[in-house]
C-alpha cells in the first residue's frame, strides 16, 4: 500500500522565519524541525536583546533597504506590510514603541515577548516544534519529502526551509539550508557577510576609537572605478569603520576595495570656493579655524591637515594650490583601503544565499521543486540595519504560509 506523508508541512529552522510561517499555516499537520536546544536563538539577540522587529517609515521606502535584490522583495513586503506586522503583534498582546529613526520594538523591549508570541501562535496552530534535532538531508522520495536528522526520519507533502544564513554561527545559521536547497537542485549565490565592520589596511587612527560622523557620504571604489555610494553615520573603532553608514554598505565590499569618506560638510567644489572666499576675504584665518568650520572635528582635521602636509595652524593666504586641492581631497574623498569585512561572527546578516531566480517572489515556492518554500535569510535577501530583516523573513513566511493555505 502506498505510504502517505505524516505531516502537510516540515518547516526546517525555529527563527522569526520558521516560526512565522508555522504560526500562519492554518491546515494540516505542521512540524518545525530545530536543531538547538531552544528556538529562536538569533532572534532573542536582535537589536541587542530589544527586537528591531520592523520599520515604520513608508512601504514605498522600503525598496531602498536591500540593495539590488528589492525587486524579489517587493510583493512580499507589500503583502505583509510593517503595519501588518505591528498589528498582528498588536492584537496578541504586545504594545509596541518606535524610537526616533523609525525603528520599531515590542514597548516592553524585551525579544522574548516577540518569540514567545510566535511560539504560542503556532502552538494554536497545533505546529509541533521539535527542538535539538539538527536536519541532516532533506529531499524528494515517493512523492513526498523525506527529511532525516541522525537518526529519525519525517515526511511531508510541503517543506519549508527556513534556516538562515551563515552569521552568528552559535546561533544555529550554519549555512546548513544551502547544502538542503543545492541537492534539490537550486542555485547559491555565494553568500558573503553582509551588516558587518570593516578593518582598514594600515589603520592609524585606532586613538579615534568612537569618534563618530552624521551622515557622511560614503564612496566605494574598486580598481580605481566608483561603483556606488550611499550616505550613513560612521563611527570609528580601534582597526576600522562601523556605525549604520558602513553597516548598511557593507554588503557590497570586497578586500581590496577603498572607501572614500566626505569627512567634512562640504562637496569639493565647496570646500574650495569657500577655501579660496576666506583666503582673499581673511587670509589671516587659520587652517584649523576654517577646518573647523567646514564641519571637522578637533581630530579629524589634525589627520587632515598632517596628511596634506600642512601645519594646521598655518593661515590660510600663505598655503599654496597644491597644498589647497591635497586638503579637499583629504577632506572630502579620505581614502581608506579594506583590508577585510568583520566576518560570520560579527556579521549581523548574511548577502547571497538561495538564488531567487529560481524562486516565485508570489508564493516563495521553488520553481524547480514543486512544494517546496524558502523563507527568511535562506534566500539571496539581506536587509538594512533598521528592522529590515526580521520584517522580511516575516513577509516572505507569511507568503509561504498563504500559498499553502491556498492549495491544500
Ligand atoms: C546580533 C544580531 C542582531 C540583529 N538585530 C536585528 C534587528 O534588530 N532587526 C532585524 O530586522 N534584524 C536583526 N538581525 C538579523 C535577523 O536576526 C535575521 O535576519 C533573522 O533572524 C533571520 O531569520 P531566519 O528565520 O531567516 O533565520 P534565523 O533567525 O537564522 O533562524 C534559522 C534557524 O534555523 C535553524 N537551523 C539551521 N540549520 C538547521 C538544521 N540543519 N536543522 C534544524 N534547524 C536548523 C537555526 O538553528 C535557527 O534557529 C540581527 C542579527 C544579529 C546576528
Amino acid at each position: 500500500m502506498e505510504k502517505l506523508p505524516e505531516y502537510d508541512t516540515i518547516i526546517i529552522g525555529a527563527g522569526p522565519a520558521g516560526l512565522f510561517a508555522a504560526a500562519c499555516i492554518n491546515r494540516g499537520r505542521t512540524l518545525i524541525l530545530e536543531k538547538k536546544e531552544k528556538p529562536g536563538r538569533k532572534l532573542m539577540i536582535s537589536g541587542s536583546g530589544q527586537c528591531n522587529f520592523t520599520n515604520s517609515g513608508p512601504v514605498s521606502g522600503f525598496s531602498t533597504h536591500y540593495g539590488n535584490n528589492y525587486g524579489f522583495m517587493k510583493p512580499a513586503l507589500e503583502t505583509f506590510t510593517n503595519h501588518h506586522a505591528v498589528n498582528w503583534f498588536e492584537k496578541r498582546g504586545i504594545k509596541t514603541i518606535t524610537d526616533k529613526n523609525g525603528k520599531i520594538f515590542p514597548a516592553s523591549l524585551k525579544a522574548s515577548d516577540i518569540l514567545n508570541t510566535l511560539l504560542k501562535a503556532a502552538s494554536e496552530q497545533n505546529a509541533r516544534l521539535m527542538t535539538g534535532l539538527a536536519v541532516q538531508s532533506a529531499r524528494v522520495e515517493g512523492g513526498m519529502f523525506l527529511v532525516e536528522t541522525a537518526d529519525r526520519r519525517f515526511t511531508s507533502v510541503n517543506l519549508i526551509l527556513g534556516t538562515g544564513g551563515l552569521s552568528y554561527p552559535s546561533t544555529g545559521s550554519t549555512g546548513d539550508g544551502y547544502s538542503f536547497a543545492k541537492s534539490l537542485g537550486h542555485s547559491i549565490v555565494s553568500p558573503k557577510p553582509a551588516l558587518t565592520p570593516v578593518f582598514i589596511k594600515g589603520f592609524e587612527y585606532d586613538d579615534l576609537a568612537g569618534v563618530s560622523l552624521k551622515n557622511a557620504q560614503i564612496m566605494l571604489f574598486r580598481d580605481k572605478r566608483e561603483i556606488g555610494s550611499h550616505p550613513g553615520d560612521i563611527v570609528f573603532t580601534h582597526k576600522g569603520l562601523s556605525g549604520p553608514g558602513i553597516l548598511d554598505f557593507s554588503r557590497f565590499f570586497e578586500a581590496g576595495d577603498t572607501l572614500k569618506i566626505n569627512l567634512c560638510n562640504l562637496q569639493p567644489q565647496e570646500f574650495e570656493r569657500q577655501f579660496t572666499e576666506a583666503a582673499s576675504e581673511n587670509g589671516k584665518t587659520l587652517l584649523s579655524t576654517f577646518l573647523r568650520n567646514a564641519g571637522l572635528t578637533r581630530s579629524l582635521l589634525r589627520i587632515v591637515a598632517e596628511k596634506s602636509g600642512v601645519n594646521p595652524e598655518k593661515p590660510l593666504a600663505e598655503i599654496s594650490k597644491q597644498a589647497r586641492k591635497a586638503l579637499t581631497e583629504q577632506a572630502c574623498s579620505h581614502s581608506f583601503i579594506i583590508e577585510k569585512t568583520a566576518g560570520y561572527k560579527t556579521a549581523m546578516a548574511t548577502a547571497g544565499g538561495v538564488s531567487l531566480t529560481e524562486v516565485d517572489p508570489l508564493t516563495m515556492e521553488s520553481k524547480l521543486v514543486e512544494n517546496l518554500y524558502f523563507a527568511g535569510e535562506i534566500l539571496d535577501i539581506d536587509g538594512d540595519t533598521g528592522g529590515y530583516n526580521i520584517q522580511a523573513a516575516f513577509s516572505t513566511a507569511w507568503m509561504a504560509a498563504q500559498a499553502i493555505n491556498r492549495k491544500q
